[in-house]
């Protein structure tokens, strides 16, 4: 017996669910890369792009995945053999270092716990150890989609700045532009980048890399720039060179439509709703966690995304469990992944979500949870439903 026809909802960290604007704005045919309205939507596109990142930098739009963006910050502002120093609090900075490798940059780990976000004291001790400058570049993600860890990028930069270091500071906002307060500016940020297909409710296949100040100033110099990825050419009078070659078309008019419904509701209000339907989710779990194998994957409070939460589970598979919410209610939840596979449950509750998929989504993993005589405790949905209702 299923119950899963109607809406379903994919409450994995991403690429999460496409407003039905979004899905209706690529229904339309090609049209002209030399004039017209893909013109005015690549306008739109950057300016909005300035507002999301809260930076009067340059922005870069391209056709690739997240992986595409770590490359092009990479190589458009770094020399060969340049050391990176990768900020580790689960798997996706640590990514993002590998692939500098493979670019021929030398990756340092800072070593962090898959439990904490990044301590901004360690990085300041690494930094001033560095009295030669040997390290170019800190890349941290913002939100690690691994381990659910929220960094704290204004302490990070503080903690340079304290350290004297003049290293650029790269941030992957992947899973978090169009989630939290990000101030590219105003932190003091060098490079950030996201993708399309996650915060900014959009299908994958465009990511975006917003360049300061100071990641101009290295491009002039930077010895590891590639045709398709370099800013040079990207900088071109002709509205091709932006894109190196013909737009992702489609994927922009959806991304303009994604733009328009956020601009719409307000960038400030979609963050606090984030952090609302987040809050509700971690009640749910605190209530959970009392029957002994649920429990958060972030143990500091102050650390926890609010655009996507990991669960990890003692003493129990939830293999079965996600199978449940997908194949009996209809609503995907999110495995866990890297250093934590097998061993929890990733909830996404990031872009397009209201209180009905988040209060949903809780319902049918405490449904499963009862189905499957996974010990729990009894009543989590109610706490995040007296939350909201109180929050409101
Ligand atoms: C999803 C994600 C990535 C990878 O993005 P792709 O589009 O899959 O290449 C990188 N960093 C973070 C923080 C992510 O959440």
């Amino acid at each position: 017996m299923t119950l899963r026809n109607g809406k379903e909802f994919l409450m994995i960290p991403g690429p999460t669910n496409v407003p039905d604007e979004v899905l209706r704005a690529m229904h339309r045919p090609a049209v002209d890369i030399y004039e017209g309205p893909l013109i005015e939507t690549t306008e739109l596109c950057m300016s909005g792009l300035r507002k999301l990142f809260r930076s009067e930098g340059q922005p870069y739009i391209y056709a690739a995945n997240g992986h595409g963006a770590w490359d092009a910050a990479l190589s458009n502002t770094l020399n060969g053999g340049d050391k990176v120093l990768v900020l580790e609090s689960g798997r996706f900075a640590l990514g993002w270092g590998e692939a500098g490798e493979i670019t021929g940059l030398e990756m340092e780990v800072l070593k962090g716990d898959w439990r904490l976000p990044v301590n901004p004291q360690a990085v300041e001790d690494r930094l001033r150890a560095d009295t030669d400058g040997d390290i170019k570049a800190v890349l941290v993600v913002q939100v690690d989609t691994a381990s659910g860890a929220w960094n704290d990028i204004a302490a990070i930069r503080q903690a340079m700045t304290a350290a004297g270091h003049d290293a650029l500071l790269m941030v992957d906002t992947i899973a978090s532009l169009g989630c939290m307060p990000f101030e590219m500016d105003e932190w003091g940020v060098d490079i950030a980048l996201t993708g399309s297909q996650k915060g900014l409710m959009t299908p994958p296949g465009l990511s975006f890399v917003l360049a300061g100040e100071r990641a101009i100033k290295a491009h002039a110099t930077a010895d590891l720039r590639t045709n398709y990825m370099d800013w040079t050419f990207r900088n071109g009078p002709e509205h091709y060179e932006k894109y190196c070659g013909t737009p992702p078309e489609h994927l922009l008019f959806a991304f303009r439509a994604a733009l328009e419904l956020i601009e719409a509701e307000g960038l400030e209000q979609v963050w606090h709703r984030h952090a609302l339907l987040a809050e509700a989710t971690r009640k749910a779990i605190a209530v959970w966690a009392e029957g002994g194998v649920l429990d958060m994957n972030i143990t500091d409070p102050n650390g926890r995304s609010d655009s996507v939460t990991v669960v990890r589970f003692k003493g129990a598979d939830p293999a079965p469990l996600r199978a449940f919410t997908k194949e009996v209610c209809g609503v995907t939840v999110g495995g866990t992944i890297g250093d934590l596979a097998g061993q929890g449950i990733r909830i996404g509750h990031m872009g397009h979500v209201n209180a009905v998929m988040v209060l949903g989504t809780l319902s049918a993993i405490e449904m499963g949870l009862a189905k499957l005589d996974i010990p729990h405790g009894k009543g989590g949905v109610q706490a995040a439903i007296d939350y909201l209702a109180g929050a409101l």
